[in-house]
């Protein structure tokens, strides 16, 4: 019996920077990152659906669309964290984590999903977080 999941992805545009890192991605920068979301449940609806493809971008998708597009994603330790808020409140985003695409993905999987997907009986099973087109990381349950 094989098992059956369901995807979708959504495009934002985000800066960030990896605090630590030995080369250029220590600097302000930015992506045009691509979220992968693969959703699994217990069984499918009466419809044959694992949930409605709309359900994940009313939920996930729109979490990234008002939380991180066009916005700056900074690790709340990161020593410039403050420096940036002072200058843009409401475009600078604090995370408890260095924002890599593997962290970002466990972040989705772990502490964002669960609340988010709750009424709809399903689990975000998988994240993969492009940040080009030949760089991504994935986290899976
Ligand atoms: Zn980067």
């Amino acid at each position: 019996m094989g098992t059956i999941t369901c995807s979708r992805y959504h495009d934002i545009s985000c800066g960030h920077r990896v605090v630590g890192h030995e080369g250029k991605c220590r600097h302000l920068h930015g992506h045009n990152y691509r979220f992968h979301f693969t959703c699994q449940a217990q069984e499918l609806d009466k419809v044959g659906r694992v949930v409605d493809f709309s359900c994940i971008k009313q939920t996930l998708c729109e979490y990234l669309e008002q939380r991180l597009d066009h916005k700056f994603i900074m690790w709340e330790k990161d020593p410039l964290a403050q420096t940036l808020r002072d200058v843009n409140t409401l475009g600078v985003v604090l995370v408890p984590f260095n924002p890599t695409a593997e962290n970002l993905a466990k972040w989705m999987v772990e502490d964002v999903a669960p609340g988010l997907l709750a009424q709809y009986g399903v689990t975000l099973v998988e994240c993969v977080v492009e940040e080009t087109a030949k760089c991504k990381a994935t986290y899976k349950l």
